[in-house]
């Protein structure tokens, strides 16, 4: 068990208890007895994680004295898909059982038990079998609703069960997607630094140790990762199982998400990489290609001397509400989005004064900013080195994405959430089109890889 987690076990408004070891299925029974002692127990999982873990968490159940009802098992194919009629179905069954739902799964079948028990108002356990994202330990799921991806809130699960022999033995692809749903958290400490430095969001110091304290050690082995190493899968888990803690201590998911993650949901809202087969493009995939995006945007800002800025210049090309409004409208043609997406980029908006006074504190401030900065990022070169170590994807085109629509996702993933990100320094010091320009220029980050 990790003295890490433990501690962050304190802090966590939902989840109560953690397994997390070596063979820890087996002590999935003594933590439910004693997170619901007298009650029911009821597994939902998949064909192929009722074989290889579902089995074994029903005899540990019964085995801690445990009544266990039939499991709810989804058809190994099709791939279970995280869609809201997969909820209303274990909704609606779990409803006629008196019990308290064990997910056996990945992100996926953690997500659909999560919120068909949020709509009972009913507390779960989940037994994740692969390291493959930071959800298991955090709030909300992840479900298309009308075909597009939202965040549903949900409260997180009362008990999580995370056995690391499990988790190595799952198929590579997964571990490689929870490598890079972690590895965006370099580039997401980076905009909370930033948004710290400019008094928009204060930085909570309990909460990025959680995330940032293991952070390094646990994405520091990618090759190891990919032989399904037992130890370094270990490390991997216990990033992502913190990650979600920390989210749940600060009741928001800004220690675990930035900029990189906007990438990723914009690609996600529109439904990019559903039709992919055999498999569909894992959120970890499109976070670890935001990352490096985003990533090598901060490189070409650190370049320049903010400290310089020509404020009246940017507060004169600062927008108003309307032309900003007109804009949002301009990229997003989606009619199912765009008013989100202008209520959001709205909510950000700030007044020419109140642009004036925060460009002022960055040119004051930038000197030390630069500093801490480049000490939080990794370079984006090195990003996509470790990400093919892991086989994961690395390069726009490893997801299908066409190059004109990435390069567009740097302007239009800005207006798609109201946290304050390197994306919204660029456009309000009026840089954004230029840094892009520069990023795609043949000479440019990604303009050298355009192929
Ligand atoms: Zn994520």
């Amino acid at each position: 068990m990790s003295e890490l987690i433990t501690r962050a076990l304190a802090d966590a408004t939902d989840t109560k208890a953690i397994a997390f070891e070596p063979g820890a299925v087996a002590k999935t029974g003594a933590v439910f007895a004693e997170l619901f002692p007298g009650r029911a127990a009821i597994v939902v999982a998949d064909e192929r994680t009722m074989a290889i873990a579902g089995k074994a968490v029903e005899a540990a159940l019964r085995e801690a004295g445990v009544e266990v009802r039939d499991a709810y098992i989804f058809p190994g194919e099709p791939e279970l898909y995280a869609e809201y009629e997969n909820v209303e179905i274990v909704r609606d069954f779990l409803a006629t059982v008196d019990a308290v739902p064990v997910a056996v799964g990945a992100g996926t079948l953690n997500d659909i038990v999560k919120r068909a028990s949020g709509e009972l108002e009913r507390p779960y356990l989940v037994v994740g079998t692969a390291a493959s994202m930071d959800g298991y330990t955090a709030f909300g799921s992840s479900i298309a609703l009308d075909g597009l991806k939202q965040t549903l809130s949900c409260p997180a699960p009362t008990g999580c069960v995370a056995d690391t022999e499990i988790m190595a033995a799952a198929p590579q692809v997964m571990t490689a997607s929870g490598y890079g749903d972690l590895l965006g958290k370099v580039p997401a400490g980076a905009d909370w630094i930033l948004a710290d430095a400019l008094g928009v969001e204060a930085v909570d110091p309990n909460v990025w140790r959680q995330v940032q304290g293991p952070l390094r050690h646990s994405l520091s082995r990618p090759a190891e990762l990919a032989q399904g190493d037992l130890d370094a899968v270990a490390d991997l888990a216990e990033g992502l199982l913190m990650s979600g803690l920390a989210m749940q201590a600060y009741q928001s998911s800004r220690p675990a998400s930035g900029a990189e993650h906007q990438f990723s949901h914009l690609w996600e809202m529109e439904g990019h990489g559903v039709d992919v087969t055999p498999r569909r493009l894992s959120h970890g995939f499109k976070v670890g290609i935001g990352s490096v995006a985003v990533a090598a945007l901060y490189e070409l800002i650190l370049q320049r001397d903010l400290s310089t800025l020509d404020v009246d210049a940017a507060v004169a090309a600062w927008p108003d509400k309307e032309t900003l409004r007109q804009r949002v409208l301009d990229v997003h043609t989606d009619p199912q989005l765009q008013e989100q997406f202008v209520e959001l980029t709205l909510a950000k908006w700030v007044t020419p004064e109140q642009l004036r006074e925060r460009l002022e504190l960055l040119k004051r401030v930038w000197p030390e900013l630069v500093v801490k900065l480049r000490e939080q990022l990794v370079p984006a070169a090195t990003l996509q080195e470790q990400l093919r170590a892991v086989g994961a994807p690395a390069h726009p085109s490893d997801i299908d994405l066409d190059w004109d629509r990435f390069r567009q996702t740097y302007e239009r993933c800005q207006m798609i959430r109201s946290r304050y990100t390197v994306l919204d320094l660029a456009l309000e010091t009026g840089l954004l089109a230029q840094l892009v320009d520069e990023l795609f220029a043949p000479d440019g980050f990604w303009g050298r890889q355009q192929h």
